[in-house]
This record gives structure tokens, C-alpha cells and sequence, in this order.
């Protein structure tokens, strides 16, 4: 099969161009030894399929970040049949310097103009023919998005294929082109292939090369020994880099008619995209509606009372009938009079597909329930056990698809990549760089990817951090915990939107705090640049929202199929088995049920094995929550216990767990700060075992157990102060207000300490 790579800048289109090509058939995974995305699919609309590889997105082929390396080591060895090379045309000029580079490698190269369809709404225009001309190459224009034009790019990728290309370069100054021609020669000698490129590389003291041609840097430093260039001294590196941009300016740029300017004909300059930036990253708008936008998220996804309308203006909906049917929710009586409630508010989408989903799965749970045999260790196995966790956990699909689809949304309009740029502007203010900021965000979907990613981040200490800091980003995994915790907040009195808002937007706060403690500590100064290309905004795209959830939501079902169904069964042998009057065994027991006056078989879990480990472990959680309403000082406490300890093996698995237990929506009797003691632990603590490999894998040693230690101190720590800030109003409990008062004061102290230094370094 014939095999084709896509490179090109990042942003310049090339996973649209790859999912339009290659439909379903992608498949992700990664390049064996760094944690880079790769993607390979099969074209099938030409006679023969041919194999497509998405190489990472570059800048140059220079060796300095893993993508780099990557896409030049799968071009020299494994020798695509043709390089596409996807260019974003609105930024022509920047695109084109990868462009030189690819040349210089006898690959077939044909280059895609992508973005066509934004280059002709700007009324701009591309001389395609003459590009293509001087490039030596076929040049095709696209858009990838609009599906423009990609057949022609692959029947003139095909013919492409079909001859050999020797590699050429723009390199023209005398002195060094004798120089490259005399190290290609010696390199044709030794059998090297692609020995322009490699020569090229040579003459800049490419680390790779000269690790790989020992004998042959020499010539290149005596010949630097008797060369001066005015501007670059003898840097050639620098030299060859200008002589790029050089050349694309006179040569390849030209080709670009720019229409006439807009202030020219006394018109408004800017394109609509960039007026929506005038306010969506505005400097002083931009964080508070970003706080807006994530809040009316949080409200569609778990609002019980949909537009506070319930609680402004005191609705009063009668609750019965086809309202009941339409709005999905459960009736609820007045426990003293019996009589039936007005409902309480309008239930968000997001509460109501819940509802919907709930009561289907709880149905099908009962009706497995009555049609197995009674009595009999195996029905409790997969009654209480099995079904009782996946349920627990599944019934929650809906709305955090929805939350997902929120998000995906998002992204695809283009609005993350200005979150990351609003935020960054935001920490650079106290020395704290962006472009930790690429992985955090991935960390709202999911750690394990999000720490591979700070592979990205070349220093070290920064990267240590940013793993640390990774938990303060709430993980797909732990979106139960919340929605659960949600339909509580309900039924306490709070509401359960602002309850997740608090959590998702409280740890981005404290990821800052903690990094600006973090920073205190250091000595260095250093904030690594932040290159992002903001693309325009567009309209989200149906086909790339849908894939996005559709992996979620399979990620999802998969995990719950394996890990979680076997943690349910593990549990629920440990909740099953135990001691009662002094005897061990199964703990299933008939009984007569008081209130029906009916025998019914129940487990007694406070005997079990789990049981007496949580109640031992419990002690040690004691002051996260030990006044009346936190979640360890009741009967049930050593359920929470246990809960936040199975989480470890997938957060998940704490939904899970507690169902098991008997802990649900109705049961669960925690005070305001009692669970948020508890979301804020689970929030910050050891993510889980997936998440430990990745981290053992980023980290060596000391720096490993340190970001246990951190994710451990920091989750009990702050349980600890926001439990007791939390039941100040209760208590006056004057300690707690000290140590409040006390942290605030270090906040803001770090602050301004951090924020001087950092001028400080600026202005050095
Ligand atoms: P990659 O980083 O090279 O993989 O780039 P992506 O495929 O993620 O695309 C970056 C952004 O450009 C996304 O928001 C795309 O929707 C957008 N995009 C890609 N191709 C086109 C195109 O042909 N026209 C327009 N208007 N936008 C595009
Ligand atoms: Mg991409």
C-alpha cells in the first residue's frame, strides 16, 4: 500500500484534512517512545487505499522538541511515498520555511494551500501555478473544512508518487553552498541517503547530524574558522534560517495579491473573527466572561431550577400529570401532611435527560433483580455488586456528555485556544507561563494524556510543576462524583449547578495560588515563551463535535465494561464477606422488613471487611470532616472513606463504590461543607493508577514520590481548611478563622512577592 505523511505547522489544518480523508477509519495512538499523537487511517476514494500518517505539528525540522524529531525521523526512515505539506495560505510566509526544509529530502512533496476558502473571503488571492512553479512541486489549493478541492489533491499526491524527486535548496550564498556540496559529496560516498538534507543539517551543526557524522563536523568548523558574515558572525544556523525567510519573501511570497486594503476604501479593517476577540480576550472583560460562559455550562448541565426562575420568583408548578412526564422528575411529598409538592423549578436539559436515564436503568436493574433467584450469593453478586456500581456510574452518561458537548463546542469554535491565551496573559503577570497551559487543559478531559503532554515543556522544573498542579483541573472521570454531589446540593438546599461551577472554576483558583506558591520557592525566573496561532472562529462543525463525544462516550463504556465492572465485583466481596457473632462469612441474611411487613434478604455490610477497614482508616480522615454533618464523623463515614480509596484505582470507581454502600442521592446526609470537604478532597487527591504510571513515567525518583506527596498534602489540606472554614458560621470556631486569615494573608503576600521578582527578571 502506498503510504503518505501529512506535515505542515500546527494549526494549519492537518487533522481536519486527515479526518476528511481517512474518515472513520483513524486510529490514535502514539509514536513508541514519546507520548506524541499519532494518527494513521486509510484513503480509499482513488482505486488503490492508500495509508495516511498525521505527522505532529512543526515549525521547522530542526531537532529541539519531540515533533520534530518524530516527523523528520519518519520521513528520512520510513519513506513516505509523498509528503503532503498542508499550508495554512493566510500565513503563507511562516508556513512556507518548513516548506524549504521538506525540500531538501528526495521525498515527492505536493503542497496544499489549506484555508483557501478564508484567503477568498478575505479576497485575497494565490498565484497557485506560479508558486508551484517556483517550488518545483505540485501546489493545490484546499479547504479542508469545507471539504474543497482534497480529490484533486490526492490524484496530484498519486502522481507525485510515481516519480523519484531529488531534494533541492534555497541556499544560495557561494561560500556555503560549496560548503553543503562539498559535505553531501562526502556523505554520497559514504552511502547515506538523502544527503542534501543531511548536509544541509551538517553545516548548521544540527545535534543530530553531528552525533551522527562525527568525522565530518570537522570540516564544517574549519571552514567556520575562516568565515565571517557581517549580521551572524559565523552562526550558520541563524545564517541558513535567514536565508530562508530571505528567499520565501522574494520569491514565494509575491505570488500573494493582497486585496486592496480595507482602510484604503475607507472601510472597516477588521475581519469578524477579530471582532469577536475585541470582546471575547478583551484585557478586562476577557476572565469575567470566560467565568459567565463556564457558569451558564454548569447551569444547563445540572440545574435543577433552570434560571433560578423557582427561586426568584417562587413558581409554583403543580407537579402532577403530563408536567411529571415532561420535566422527568421524581414527585416529592411533604413529609408531614403527605401531600404532594409544587415542583421545584425547571429542570436544566442536562437534570432531565438524568432523570430519564436514571429511571431507565434503575428499571432495568429491578427487573433483573425479580427474575434472579432470591437469596443466593450470585444475585447479590450481580444485583447489589455489579449492577448496583456500573449503574451508578452509567446513569451519569447523559450529563456529563452533555457537559462534554459544552465543551467540544467550545474547542471547535475556537474559543479554547483563546481561554489558554486569556489565562496566560493572566499568570504571566506573576511569572507563571502558558505553555503549561496546552496540557492543563487537556486535563479537564483526562490526566494521563495531560501529563504526557508536559513532555512539551523544556524545562524541567516548570514540567514538575505542571504535573503537580494537574489535579486541580477536574478529569472526565471525576464528573460523577460531582453530579452526584449536585443532585445532594439539590435536595440540601444548594444548588447544584453552582456547586460544580465552584468546583471546576475554585481549581483553576487554586492552580494558580498553588503556583504561585510554587514559584516562591524556586529560584528561577524563567517563563517559556508562549507560541500559540489563534485560528479564526468559526461555526462548530457537527462531524467534529460528534467524533469528539462519541470517543468519550466510548472511552467511557470501555472503562466501565473492565476496570470499573471488575472494581464493583472486588468491592462488593469485600462489603459481602465479614464477621457477625464472632463467625466469618457471607453476610446475606433474611429478614423481616418492618415497614412492609414483607422477609426480604439484606446484606449486613457493618460487619464486612471493608467496613472494619474503614472504620479503621477513618480516624486518620477523622478531622476532614468530624462535626455533625461531615463525611466522616456518622455511622456512614467509613463509606466515604472507603469511596475516595477506591477512586484511586479510577475516580469513577467512588460513584460506584458508594452506591454499593447504600450511599445515593437520598441517603447521603452531608452538610454544605461536609461535601465539599469531600469534593475537594477527591478533587486534588492521587488521581488514580493510570494517572501514577504517567507520572512515574515523566518523573524520576524523588521528583515522583514529591508530586505523590503534593497530591496528598495538598488534598487533605485543603479538605481540611475549606471543612472548617466551611462550619465557621456553625461554630465559631476561632482557629480556623486564624488559619484563614493567615492563608489569605500568604496569598497574597506570594503574590507580590512573586510579581515584583518577575518584573524584577523582566527588566534584568
Ligand atoms: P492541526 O493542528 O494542523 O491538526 O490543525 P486542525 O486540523 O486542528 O485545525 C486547526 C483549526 O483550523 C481548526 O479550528 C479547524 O477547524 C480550522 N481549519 C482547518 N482547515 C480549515 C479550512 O480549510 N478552512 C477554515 N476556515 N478553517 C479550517
Ligand atoms: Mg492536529
Amino acid at each position: 500500500m502506498r503510504k503518505f505523511a501529512l506535515a505542515g505547522n500546527p494549526n494549519s489544518g492537518k487533522t481536519t484534512l486527515f479526518n476528511s480523508l481517512t474518515g472513520a477509519t483513524a486510529h490514535v495512538g502514539n509514536w513508541p517512545g514519546v507520548t506524541v499523537d499519532k494518527r494513521e487511517g486509510t484513503y480509499r476514494k482513488l482505486g488503490e487505499p492508500i495509508y495516511i500518517v498525521d505527522l505532529p505539528g512543526i515549525y521547522s525540522l530542526s531537532p529541539y522538541t519531540p515533533e520534530e524529531v518524530v516527523s523528520r525521523n519518519y520521513i528520512l526512515e520510513e519513506k513516505p511515498d509523498c509528503v503532503i505539506n498542508i499550508i495554512d495560505a493566510t500565513n503563507l510566509e511562516r508556513n512556507l520555511y518548513l516548506t524549504t526544509q521538506l525540500l531538501e529530502i528526495d521525498v515527492p512533496v505536493v503542497v496544499a494551500l489549506n484555508m483557501s476558502d478564508v484567503v477568498r473571503k478575505n479576497g485575497d488571492k494565490i498565484d497557485a501555478e506560479t508558486l508551484s512553479k517556483r517550488l518545483g512541486t505540485p501546489v493545490v489549493e484546499i479547504s479542508a473544512l469545507r471539504q474543497e478541492n482534497l480529490d484533486a489533491l490526492m490524484e496530484a499526491a498519486v502522481k507525485a508518487a510515481s516519480n523519484e524527486r531529488k531534494g533541492s535548496t534555497i541556499v544560495s550564498d557561494k561560500d556555503l553552498l560549496h560548503l553543503i556540496s562539498d559535505v553531501q559529496i562526502a556523505l554520497e560516498l559514504k552511502g547515506i541517503e538523502n544527503p542534501l538534507f543531511h548536509a544541509v543539517k551538517l553545516v548548521e551543526l544540527d545535534e543530530l547530524e553531528t552525533a551522527m557524522h562525527p568525522d565530518l563536523v570537522e570540516t564544517v568548523n574549519k571552514f567556520k574558522a575562516s568565515f565571517k558574515n557581517e549580521t551572524f558572525g559565523s552562526d550558520f544556523e541563524a545564517l541558513i534560517a535567514d536565508e530562508r525567510y530571505e528567499y520565501i519573501a522574494k520569491n514565494y511570497a509575491t505570488t500573494l495579491t493582497k486585496a486592496p486594503k480595507a482602510e484604503d476604501k475607507g472601510e472597516d479593517t477588521l475581519t469578524k473573527s477579530d471582532k469577536i476577540d475585541k470582546v471575547m480576550t478583551h484585557r478586562i472583560w476577557a476572565i469575567p466572561l470566560f467565568v459567565v460562559i463556564m457558569f451558564f455550562i454548569f447551569h444547563f448541565t445540572f440545574s435543577e431550577d433552570l434560571f433560578f426562575l423557582n427561586r426568584i420568583f417562587g413558581l409554583e408548578i403543580s407537579h402532577e400529570g403530563w408536567i411529571n412526564f415532561f420535566t422527568g422528575m421524581a414527585p416529592e411529598f411533604d413529609e408531614a401532611t403527605g401531600e404532594l409538592l409544587p415542583l421545584g423549578g425547571i429542570p436544566s436539559i442536562g437534570v432531565w435527560l438524568q432523570s430519564w436515564f436514571g429511571w431507565l436503568t434503575g428499571s432495568v436493574i429491578d427487573w433483573f433483580g425479580s427474575w434472579m433467584p432470591a437469596g443466593q450469593w450470585y444475585t447479590s453478586l450481580v444485583c447489589d455488586g455489579l449492577l448496583t456500581g456500573l449503574d451508578a456510574v452509567l446513569s451519569f452518561v447523559p450529563q456529563i456528555m452533555i457537559l462534554f458537548l459544552f465543551i467540544a463546542i467550545l474547542e471547535d469554535s475556537g474559543y479554547m485556544a483563546r481561554v489558554a491565551f486569556i489565562l496566560d496573559r493572566a499568570f504571566r503577570k506573576f511569572g507563571l507561563s502558558g505553555k503549561a497551559f496546552i496540557p492543563m487543559l487537556t486535563g479537564f478531559g483526562c490526566s494521563v494524556p495531560a501529563i504526557m503532554a508536559t513532555r512539551t515543556l523544556e524545562d524541567e522544573r516548570e514540567k514538575n510543576r505542571t504535573i503537580r498542579l494537574m489535579t486541580c483541573f477536574s478529569c472526565g472521570a471525576k464528573a460523577p462524583i460531582w453530579a452526584l454531589l449536585a443532585g445532594v446540593g439539590a435536595m440540601a438546599g444548594f444548588a447544584g449547578d453552582i456547586f460544580v461551577f465552584t468546583i471546576y472554576v475554585g481549581g483553576i483558583a487554586c492552580a494558580i495560588i498553588f503556583a504561585l506558591f510554587m514559584k516562591l520557592f524556586s529560584k528561577d525566573q524563567y517563563v517559556s515563551p508562549f507560541i500559540m496561532e489563534l485560528p479564526q472562529y468559526h461555526m462548530p462543525q457537527a462531524r467534529n463535535v460528534g467524533a469528539h463525544l462519541w470517543e468519550k462516550f466510548k472511552h467511557y463504556l470501555i472503562k466501565a465494561g473492565t476496570i470499573i465492572a471488575a472494581c464493583t465485583i472486588v468491592i462488593w466481596a469485600l462489603k459481602s464477606f465479614g464477621w457477625e457473632d464472632g463467625k466469618f462469612g457471607l453476610l446475606l441474611f433474611e429478614e423481616l422488613n418492618a415497614e412492609t411487613g414483607e422477609m426480604e434478604w439484606v446484606l449486613h455490610i457493618d460487619g464486612s471487611i471493608l467496613a472494619y477497614l474503614g472504620r479503621g482508616l477513618r480516624y486518620f480522615f477523622y478531622p476532614l470532616g468530624c462535626l455533625e454533618g461531615g463525611w466522616t464523623n456518622n455511622v456512614d463515614g467509613w463509606k466515604y472513606v472507603v469511596s475516595t480509596l477506591t477512586g484511586l484505582i479510577a475516580k469513577e470507581d467512588v460513584v460506584a463504590t458508594m452506591a454499593e454502600l447504600g450511599l445515593d442521592e437520598g441517603t447521603v446526609g452531608l452538610s454544605l461543607a461536609g461535601v465539599y470537604s469531600f469534593a475537594v478532597y477527591n478533587l486534588f487527591t492521587i488521581p488514580c493508577f493510570a494517572a501514577i504510571g504517567a507520572a512515574s513515567g515523566e518523573q524520576k525518583g524523588k521528583e515522583f514520590w514529591l508530586t505523590m506527596l503534593w497530591w496528598f498534602a495538598m488534598s487533605y489540606g485543603f479538605a481540611l481548611v475549606v471543612y472548617w472554614v466551611g462550619s465557621l458560621y456553625a461554630v465559631a470556631w476561632w482557629g480556623g478563622l486564624l488559619v484563614t486569615l493567615a492563608l489569605a494573608g500568604a496569598v497574597v503576600g506570594a503574590g507580590i512577592v512573586v510579581s515584583r521578582r518577575h518584573k524584577a527578571a523582566l527588566a534584568q
